[in-house]
Protein backbone atom coordinates (compact mmCIF):
# COMPACT_ATOMS: atom_id res chain seq x y z
CA UNK A 1 0.00 0.00 0.00
CA UNK A 2 2.97 2.10 0.77
CA UNK A 3 4.63 4.61 -1.71
CA UNK A 4 8.34 2.97 -2.41
CA UNK A 5 9.46 1.35 0.17
CA UNK A 6 11.34 5.19 0.62
CA UNK A 7 13.59 4.62 3.29
CA UNK A 8 15.23 1.82 1.59
CA UNK A 9 15.34 3.45 -2.09
CA UNK A 10 17.20 6.55 0.02
CA UNK A 11 20.00 4.36 0.57
CA UNK A 12 20.67 3.04 -2.87
CA UNK A 13 23.29 4.91 -5.14
CA UNK A 14 23.61 3.41 -8.24
CA UNK A 15 26.96 4.47 -9.96
CA UNK A 16 27.84 0.78 -10.83
CA UNK A 17 24.80 -0.29 -12.53
CA UNK A 18 26.44 -3.25 -14.05
CA UNK A 19 23.62 -6.07 -13.55
CA UNK A 20 23.29 -6.80 -17.12
CA UNK A 21 21.75 -9.99 -17.58
CA UNK A 22 21.88 -9.43 -21.54
CA UNK A 23 25.26 -9.66 -21.37
CA UNK A 24 24.48 -13.13 -22.17
CA UNK A 25 23.95 -11.91 -25.52
CA UNK A 26 27.14 -12.09 -27.06
CA UNK A 27 26.60 -9.84 -29.73
CA UNK A 28 25.03 -6.86 -30.11
CA UNK A 29 21.17 -6.87 -30.98
CA UNK A 30 21.55 -6.58 -35.33
CA UNK A 31 23.33 -10.04 -34.61
CA UNK A 32 20.84 -11.64 -32.94
CA UNK A 33 20.02 -14.04 -35.14
CA UNK A 34 23.17 -14.82 -36.45
CA UNK A 35 24.60 -15.38 -33.07
CA UNK A 36 22.34 -17.96 -31.90
CA UNK A 37 22.28 -19.52 -34.95
CA UNK A 38 25.98 -20.59 -34.67
CA UNK A 39 24.62 -21.53 -31.70
CA UNK A 40 22.57 -24.74 -32.99
CA UNK A 41 22.48 -27.91 -31.44
CA UNK A 42 21.35 -30.99 -33.41
CA UNK A 43 19.46 -33.97 -32.38
CA UNK A 44 17.44 -32.64 -30.25
CA UNK A 45 13.90 -31.82 -30.26
CA UNK A 46 12.75 -28.15 -29.16
CA UNK A 47 9.47 -26.78 -28.39
CA UNK A 48 8.36 -23.01 -28.92
CA UNK A 49 9.12 -21.26 -25.93
CA UNK A 50 11.71 -23.84 -24.34
CA UNK A 51 14.84 -22.46 -22.90
CA UNK A 52 18.28 -24.52 -22.80
CA UNK A 53 21.46 -23.30 -21.31
CA UNK A 54 24.26 -23.73 -23.69
CA UNK A 55 27.94 -22.43 -23.65
CA UNK A 56 26.77 -20.63 -20.40
CA UNK A 57 24.39 -18.69 -22.75
CA UNK A 58 20.56 -18.98 -22.63
CA UNK A 59 18.73 -20.09 -25.30
CA UNK A 60 15.10 -20.11 -26.33
CA UNK A 61 13.62 -21.96 -28.94
CA UNK A 62 11.47 -20.10 -31.06
CA UNK A 63 9.69 -22.42 -33.34
CA UNK A 64 9.56 -26.68 -33.24
CA UNK A 65 13.18 -27.69 -34.29
CA UNK A 66 13.03 -30.38 -36.93
CA UNK A 67 16.84 -31.46 -35.85
CA UNK A 68 18.41 -29.58 -38.67
CA UNK A 69 20.29 -26.49 -38.34
CA UNK A 70 18.16 -23.62 -39.63
CA UNK A 71 21.22 -24.02 -42.46
CA UNK A 72 19.56 -26.67 -43.78
CA UNK A 73 16.28 -25.97 -43.28
CA UNK A 74 14.23 -25.51 -46.08
CA UNK A 75 10.89 -24.48 -44.65
CA UNK A 76 9.28 -21.26 -46.35
CA UNK A 77 10.36 -18.04 -46.00
CA UNK A 78 8.48 -16.69 -43.47
CA UNK A 79 9.12 -19.84 -41.15
CA UNK A 80 12.75 -19.77 -42.26
CA UNK A 81 12.90 -15.83 -40.73
CA UNK A 82 11.61 -17.52 -37.42
CA UNK A 83 15.07 -18.98 -36.29
CA UNK A 84 14.59 -22.17 -33.94
CA UNK A 85 16.79 -19.97 -31.24
CA UNK A 86 17.44 -16.82 -29.68
CA UNK A 87 18.85 -15.41 -26.88
CA UNK A 88 16.13 -13.96 -24.36
CA UNK A 89 16.61 -11.23 -21.96
CA UNK A 90 15.70 -11.95 -18.63
CA UNK A 91 12.26 -9.32 -19.11
CA UNK A 92 11.18 -11.74 -21.67
CA UNK A 93 11.64 -14.93 -19.42
CA UNK A 94 9.50 -13.22 -16.64
CA UNK A 95 6.64 -14.18 -18.17
CA UNK A 96 3.14 -12.70 -16.75
CA UNK A 97 1.35 -16.36 -17.18
CA UNK A 98 4.37 -17.53 -14.99
CA UNK A 99 3.59 -15.07 -12.22
CA UNK A 100 0.05 -15.41 -12.23
CA UNK A 101 0.67 -19.10 -11.38
CA UNK A 102 2.21 -17.56 -7.90
CA UNK A 103 -0.62 -15.32 -7.61
CA UNK A 104 -3.11 -18.43 -7.85
CA UNK A 105 -0.74 -19.89 -5.13
CA UNK A 106 -0.60 -16.86 -2.90
CA UNK A 107 -4.71 -17.11 -3.36
CA UNK A 108 -4.93 -20.67 -2.25
CA UNK A 109 -2.84 -20.23 0.64
CA UNK A 110 -4.29 -17.23 1.97
CA UNK A 111 -7.94 -19.39 1.12
CA UNK A 112 -6.72 -22.03 3.51
CA UNK A 113 -4.98 -18.86 6.12
CA UNK A 114 -8.28 -16.91 7.28
CA UNK A 115 -8.43 -15.28 3.92
CA UNK A 116 -5.21 -13.21 4.04
CA UNK A 117 -1.47 -13.29 4.32
CA UNK A 118 -1.26 -10.48 6.83
CA UNK A 119 2.42 -10.19 8.64
CA UNK A 120 2.81 -12.39 11.57
CA UNK A 121 -0.34 -14.82 10.43
CA UNK A 122 -0.08 -18.41 8.96
CA UNK A 123 -0.73 -17.18 5.89
CA UNK A 124 2.54 -14.66 5.26
CA UNK A 125 4.07 -18.17 7.06
CA UNK A 126 3.66 -20.29 4.30
CA UNK A 127 3.88 -17.33 1.46
CA UNK A 128 7.39 -17.28 2.66
CA UNK A 129 7.47 -20.93 2.63
CA UNK A 130 6.44 -21.21 -0.81
CA UNK A 131 9.28 -18.81 -2.28
CA UNK A 132 11.30 -20.16 -0.14
CA UNK A 133 10.82 -24.02 -1.44
CA UNK A 134 11.02 -22.31 -4.78
CA UNK A 135 14.73 -20.47 -4.56
CA UNK A 136 16.03 -23.00 -2.17
CA UNK A 137 18.48 -24.69 -4.81
CA UNK A 138 20.09 -21.86 -6.30
CA UNK A 139 20.29 -19.11 -3.91
CA UNK A 140 21.24 -18.27 -0.35
CA UNK A 141 18.13 -17.82 1.51
CA UNK A 142 18.15 -15.96 5.53
CA UNK A 143 15.21 -15.16 7.31
CA UNK A 144 15.29 -11.99 9.38
CA UNK A 145 12.94 -12.34 12.40
CA UNK A 146 12.02 -9.18 13.91
CA UNK A 147 9.22 -8.00 16.42
CA UNK A 148 6.61 -5.21 16.25
CA UNK A 149 4.01 -3.69 17.85
CA UNK A 150 0.92 -3.28 16.42
CA UNK A 151 -2.36 -1.41 17.07
CA UNK A 152 -5.75 -3.06 15.92
CA UNK A 153 -9.51 -1.87 16.74
CA UNK A 154 -11.12 -4.95 18.73
CA UNK A 155 -14.46 -3.91 18.30
CA UNK A 156 -16.66 -1.59 15.69
CA UNK A 157 -16.46 2.22 17.38
CA UNK A 158 -19.52 4.19 18.13
CA UNK A 159 -20.19 7.65 17.40
CA UNK A 160 -23.89 9.49 17.83
CA UNK A 161 -25.30 12.95 18.93
CA UNK A 162 -28.51 13.70 20.61
CA UNK A 163 -29.66 16.93 18.65
CA UNK A 164 -31.46 18.49 16.68
CA UNK A 165 -32.80 14.83 16.52
CA UNK A 166 -30.84 11.15 17.58
CA UNK A 167 -28.27 10.59 15.04
CA UNK A 168 -25.99 7.75 14.75
CA UNK A 169 -23.10 8.54 12.69
CA UNK A 170 -21.81 5.49 9.85
CA UNK A 171 -18.49 4.38 10.39
CA UNK A 172 -16.33 4.60 7.52
CA UNK A 173 -18.55 6.57 5.66
CA UNK A 174 -18.72 9.86 8.19
CA UNK A 175 -15.50 8.86 10.55
CA UNK A 176 -12.93 6.76 10.92
CA UNK A 177 -11.04 5.99 14.02
CA UNK A 178 -7.41 7.08 13.88
CA UNK A 179 -4.77 4.21 14.58
CA UNK A 180 -3.49 3.89 18.04
CA UNK A 181 -6.34 5.93 19.55
CA UNK A 182 -7.03 5.39 23.01
CA UNK A 183 -9.66 3.36 24.26
CA UNK A 184 -12.52 4.08 25.95
CA UNK A 185 -16.25 5.20 26.10
CA UNK A 186 -16.90 8.68 27.62
CA UNK A 187 -20.36 9.98 28.68
CA UNK A 188 -22.57 11.44 26.26
CA UNK A 189 -20.42 14.38 26.73
CA UNK A 190 -20.67 18.21 25.24
CA UNK A 191 -18.41 19.49 22.55
CA UNK A 192 -16.40 22.18 22.35
CA UNK A 193 -14.89 23.57 18.71
CA UNK A 194 -11.33 24.85 18.58
CA UNK A 195 -10.04 27.56 16.82
CA UNK A 196 -11.92 26.24 13.72
CA UNK A 197 -11.56 28.18 10.55
CA UNK A 198 -14.90 28.37 8.18
CA UNK A 199 -15.37 28.38 5.82
CA UNK A 200 -11.82 27.04 5.10
CA UNK A 201 -8.42 28.91 3.86
CA UNK A 202 -7.70 28.95 -0.02
CA UNK A 203 -4.62 26.40 0.71
CA UNK A 204 -4.49 23.09 3.12
CA UNK A 205 -2.91 24.24 6.43
CA UNK A 206 -4.60 26.81 6.64
CA UNK A 207 -5.91 25.95 9.57
CA UNK A 208 -3.99 25.46 12.66
CA UNK A 209 -7.07 24.29 14.95
CA UNK A 210 -5.33 22.77 18.14
CA UNK A 211 -1.11 23.45 17.30
CA UNK A 212 -1.28 25.37 20.24
CA UNK A 213 -1.64 24.48 23.75
CA UNK A 214 -3.61 28.05 24.20
CA UNK A 215 -6.41 26.72 21.79
CA UNK A 216 -8.33 25.08 24.33
CA UNK A 217 -7.94 27.91 27.08
CA UNK A 218 -9.74 30.55 27.49
CA UNK A 219 -8.06 34.35 28.31
CA UNK A 220 -8.70 33.48 31.82
CA UNK A 221 -6.66 30.27 31.58
CA UNK A 222 -9.42 27.99 32.66
CA UNK A 223 -9.48 24.97 30.13
CA UNK A 224 -12.74 24.75 27.57
CA UNK A 225 -12.28 20.78 27.16
CA UNK A 226 -12.06 19.38 30.78
CA UNK A 227 -15.11 16.36 30.58
CA UNK A 228 -15.94 17.53 26.78
CA UNK A 229 -14.76 16.27 23.56
CA UNK A 230 -12.67 18.16 21.53
CA UNK A 231 -13.80 18.81 18.01
CA UNK A 232 -10.84 19.96 15.91
CA UNK A 233 -10.34 20.65 12.39
CA UNK A 234 -7.51 19.24 10.40
CA UNK A 235 -4.43 21.40 9.28
CA UNK A 236 -0.46 22.39 10.12
CA UNK A 237 0.68 20.08 12.69
CA UNK A 238 0.27 16.53 13.37
CA UNK A 239 -3.12 14.94 14.72
CA UNK A 240 -1.47 13.46 17.72
CA UNK A 241 -0.15 17.15 18.76
CA UNK A 242 -3.53 18.33 18.08
CA UNK A 243 -5.11 14.99 20.34
CA UNK A 244 -2.68 15.31 23.24
CA UNK A 245 -3.14 18.91 23.45
CA UNK A 246 -6.59 18.19 23.94
CA UNK A 247 -6.48 15.52 26.34
CA UNK A 248 -3.32 17.54 28.55
CA UNK A 249 -6.36 20.24 28.66
CA UNK A 250 -9.01 17.71 30.36
CA UNK A 251 -10.62 16.63 26.96
CA UNK A 252 -12.82 12.68 26.89
CA UNK A 253 -12.43 12.25 23.43
CA UNK A 254 -11.11 14.23 20.09
CA UNK A 255 -12.78 14.16 16.73
CA UNK A 256 -10.65 15.48 14.07
CA UNK A 257 -13.07 17.12 10.61
CA UNK A 258 -10.99 17.27 7.50
CA UNK A 259 -9.96 20.74 6.25
CA UNK A 260 -12.24 21.63 3.55
CA UNK A 261 -10.49 22.44 0.54
CA UNK A 262 -11.14 20.49 -2.71
CA UNK A 263 -8.88 17.52 -1.72
CA UNK A 264 -9.51 17.49 1.90
CA UNK A 265 -12.99 16.93 1.91
CA UNK A 266 -13.49 12.74 3.17
CA UNK A 267 -13.11 10.93 6.10
CA UNK A 268 -9.91 12.15 7.29
CA UNK A 269 -8.12 8.71 8.27
CA UNK A 270 -4.95 9.32 10.66
CA UNK A 271 -2.74 7.36 12.50
CA UNK A 272 -1.71 8.91 16.31
CA UNK A 273 1.52 7.56 15.95
CA UNK A 274 3.18 4.15 18.75
CA UNK A 275 4.35 7.38 20.68
CA UNK A 276 0.80 8.47 21.16
CA UNK A 277 0.41 9.91 24.68
CA UNK A 278 -3.07 11.30 24.89
CA UNK A 279 -4.58 8.09 26.03
CA UNK A 280 -7.99 9.54 24.96
CA UNK A 281 -10.26 8.38 21.53
CA UNK A 282 -9.08 10.23 18.81
CA UNK A 283 -11.46 9.78 15.67
CA UNK A 284 -11.00 11.84 11.86
CA UNK A 285 -14.81 12.94 10.38
CA UNK A 286 -15.27 14.15 6.98
CA UNK A 287 -15.36 18.17 6.28
CA UNK A 288 -19.30 18.22 5.75
CA UNK A 289 -19.53 16.53 9.18
CA UNK A 290 -17.49 18.20 11.19
CA UNK A 291 -18.61 21.23 9.89
CA UNK A 292 -21.85 21.01 10.49
CA UNK A 293 -21.63 19.94 14.22
CA UNK A 294 -19.67 23.37 14.25
CA UNK A 295 -23.05 24.92 13.57
CA UNK A 296 -25.05 22.61 15.13
CA UNK A 297 -23.43 23.16 18.31
CA UNK A 298 -24.15 26.86 18.01
CA UNK A 299 -27.43 26.52 17.50
CA UNK A 300 -27.80 23.42 20.40
CA UNK A 301 -25.20 24.31 22.79
CA UNK A 302 -26.77 21.21 24.82
CA UNK A 303 -25.62 19.03 22.39
CA UNK A 304 -24.18 15.58 23.18
CA UNK A 305 -22.51 13.30 21.83
CA UNK A 306 -22.21 9.46 22.56
CA UNK A 307 -18.31 8.25 21.53
CA UNK A 308 -16.77 4.70 21.55
CA UNK A 309 -13.27 3.21 20.46
CA UNK A 310 -12.00 0.02 21.75
CA UNK A 311 -8.78 -0.83 19.95
CA UNK A 312 -5.46 -3.24 21.53
CA UNK A 313 -1.80 -2.82 20.83
CA UNK A 314 -0.28 -5.97 20.96
CA UNK A 315 3.90 -7.30 19.98
CA UNK A 316 3.95 -9.57 17.09
CA UNK A 317 6.96 -11.91 15.90
CA UNK A 318 7.53 -12.13 11.64
CA UNK A 319 10.21 -12.12 9.19
CA UNK A 320 12.06 -10.74 6.55
CA UNK A 321 13.41 -13.36 3.77
CA UNK A 322 16.22 -12.60 1.69
CA UNK A 323 17.11 -14.63 -1.25
CA UNK A 324 20.88 -14.38 -2.42
CA UNK A 325 23.12 -15.23 -5.32
CA UNK A 326 25.87 -16.80 -4.56
CA UNK A 327 27.85 -15.31 -7.93
CA UNK A 328 28.82 -11.53 -8.58
CA UNK A 329 30.84 -8.83 -6.44
CA UNK A 330 29.18 -8.80 -3.11
CA UNK A 331 30.77 -5.42 -2.87
CA UNK A 332 28.58 -4.21 -5.33
CA UNK A 333 25.23 -5.76 -4.18
CA UNK A 334 21.65 -5.29 -6.20
CA UNK A 335 18.68 -4.84 -4.04
CA UNK A 336 15.25 -5.46 -5.15
CA UNK A 337 12.47 -6.01 -3.33
CA UNK A 338 8.63 -6.23 -2.49
CA UNK A 339 6.30 -6.64 0.77
CA UNK A 340 5.19 -10.17 0.95
CA UNK A 341 2.44 -8.98 3.89
CA UNK A 342 -0.91 -8.54 2.86
CA UNK A 343 -3.38 -6.07 5.18
CA UNK A 344 -5.56 -8.32 7.21
CA UNK A 345 -8.77 -7.47 5.74
CA UNK A 346 -7.76 -9.66 2.36
CA UNK A 347 -5.34 -11.83 0.38
CA UNK A 348 -3.26 -8.77 -0.81
CA UNK A 349 -2.98 -10.31 -4.50
CA UNK A 350 -2.10 -6.76 -6.33
CA UNK A 351 -1.31 -5.16 -2.90
CA UNK A 352 1.43 -6.93 -2.82
CA UNK A 353 1.11 -10.64 -4.25
CA UNK A 354 1.94 -9.06 -7.33
CA UNK A 355 4.91 -7.44 -6.80
CA UNK A 356 6.08 -10.51 -4.77
CA UNK A 357 5.15 -12.85 -7.42
CA UNK A 358 7.09 -10.99 -10.09
CA UNK A 359 10.06 -10.89 -7.55
CA UNK A 360 9.81 -14.57 -7.19
CA UNK A 361 9.79 -15.04 -10.90
CA UNK A 362 12.51 -12.95 -11.50
CA UNK A 363 14.85 -14.85 -9.39
CA UNK A 364 13.65 -18.42 -10.75
CA UNK A 365 14.69 -16.26 -14.21
CA UNK A 366 17.86 -15.43 -12.97
CA UNK A 367 19.08 -18.79 -12.23
CA UNK A 368 19.95 -19.25 -15.39
CA UNK A 369 22.16 -15.97 -16.05
CA UNK A 370 23.91 -17.00 -12.63
CA UNK A 371 27.20 -17.77 -14.22
CA UNK A 372 26.98 -14.54 -15.88
CA UNK A 373 26.41 -11.96 -13.20
CA UNK A 374 28.89 -8.90 -12.36
CA UNK A 375 26.86 -8.17 -9.93
CA UNK A 376 25.79 -9.97 -6.23
CA UNK A 377 21.71 -9.27 -6.51
CA UNK A 378 19.64 -9.63 -3.38
CA UNK A 379 15.89 -10.17 -3.23
CA UNK A 380 14.26 -8.61 -0.10
CA UNK A 381 10.57 -10.19 0.61
CA UNK A 382 9.81 -7.79 3.40
CA UNK A 383 6.80 -7.86 6.31
CA UNK A 384 4.68 -5.93 8.65
CA UNK A 385 5.15 -3.30 5.67
CA UNK A 386 1.27 -2.49 5.66
CA UNK A 387 2.08 -1.96 9.97
CA UNK A 388 4.22 0.52 8.67
CA UNK A 389 7.06 0.23 6.38
CA UNK A 390 8.14 -2.09 9.74
CA UNK A 391 10.19 -4.72 8.15
CA UNK A 392 12.34 -3.02 5.81
CA UNK A 393 12.93 -0.47 8.44
CA UNK A 394 14.11 -2.96 10.76
CA UNK A 395 16.36 -4.39 8.21
CA UNK A 396 18.17 -0.88 7.44
CA UNK A 397 18.69 0.16 10.97
CA UNK A 398 20.40 -3.25 11.42
CA UNK A 399 23.15 -2.99 8.93
CA UNK A 400 26.47 -2.74 9.70
CA UNK A 401 28.42 0.24 7.25
CA UNK A 402 30.29 -1.92 5.67
CA UNK A 403 26.84 -3.75 4.32
CA UNK A 404 25.52 -0.59 4.14
CA UNK A 405 28.24 0.38 1.88
CA UNK A 406 28.46 -2.90 0.38
CA UNK A 407 24.34 -2.30 -1.33
CA UNK A 408 24.96 -0.19 -4.89
CA UNK A 409 21.11 0.13 -5.51
CA UNK A 410 17.59 -0.75 -4.18
CA UNK A 411 14.65 -1.18 -6.44
CA UNK A 412 10.99 -1.51 -4.81
CA UNK A 413 7.94 -3.40 -6.65
CA UNK A 414 4.58 -2.37 -5.37
CA UNK A 415 1.42 -3.42 -6.78
CA UNK A 416 2.34 -4.20 -10.05
CA UNK A 417 -0.54 -5.61 -11.73
CA UNK A 418 -3.10 -4.55 -13.69
CA UNK A 419 -5.74 -5.35 -16.06
CA UNK A 420 -5.50 -2.11 -18.14
CA UNK A 421 -1.66 -1.39 -17.46
CA UNK A 422 1.00 1.31 -17.82
CA UNK A 423 4.29 1.67 -16.82
CA UNK A 424 5.03 3.72 -13.80
CA UNK A 425 7.78 4.51 -11.51
CA UNK A 426 6.58 5.94 -8.50
CA UNK A 427 8.43 9.25 -7.73
CA UNK A 428 8.56 12.67 -5.91
CA UNK A 429 10.04 15.63 -6.06
CA UNK A 430 11.87 15.39 -2.86
CA UNK A 431 14.32 12.10 -3.97
CA UNK A 432 17.58 12.12 -3.25
CA UNK A 433 20.12 12.01 -5.98
CA UNK A 434 20.90 8.20 -6.25
CA UNK A 435 16.91 7.08 -5.77
CA UNK A 436 16.95 10.53 -9.09
CA UNK A 437 19.28 8.33 -11.00
CA UNK A 438 17.93 4.98 -10.46
CA UNK A 439 14.81 6.66 -11.56
CA UNK A 440 16.44 8.10 -15.16
CA UNK A 441 18.20 4.73 -15.63
CA UNK A 442 14.50 2.95 -15.85
ZN1 LIG B 1 1.85 -2.38 -0.85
Amino acid sequence: MSKIDSYLALLSLCFAMAFTPTQVRSESSSNYHNACRSHWIPDKLYWPGQTINFNQKIYRARWWSENKSPDQYSGPWNIWKKLPFVCPDLDELVESRRIMTHLRAFQAIADESDGNRAAATRGHERSLDYISEKLQDNFVLTKQEFSYQSWTETEPPHLARSLPEPFEYVHDVDFATMRWSGSGSPEPSSIQAIAIQLPPGEEPNSSASGCEAGDFYNENGDSLVTGKIALIQRGSCSFRLKAENAAIAGAVGALIFNEGQENRQGVVRGTLSEDYQGHIPVSGLSFAKGAELVSLIEEHPELKVTFQVQGQASTYTTSNLFAETREGDPEKTIMIGSHLDSVPEGPGINDNGSGSASLLEMAIQLEGFLPTLKNRVRFSWWSAEESGLIGSTHYVENLSEEQWQAINMYINLDMVASPNFGRFIYDSENIPEGSRQIRDKL
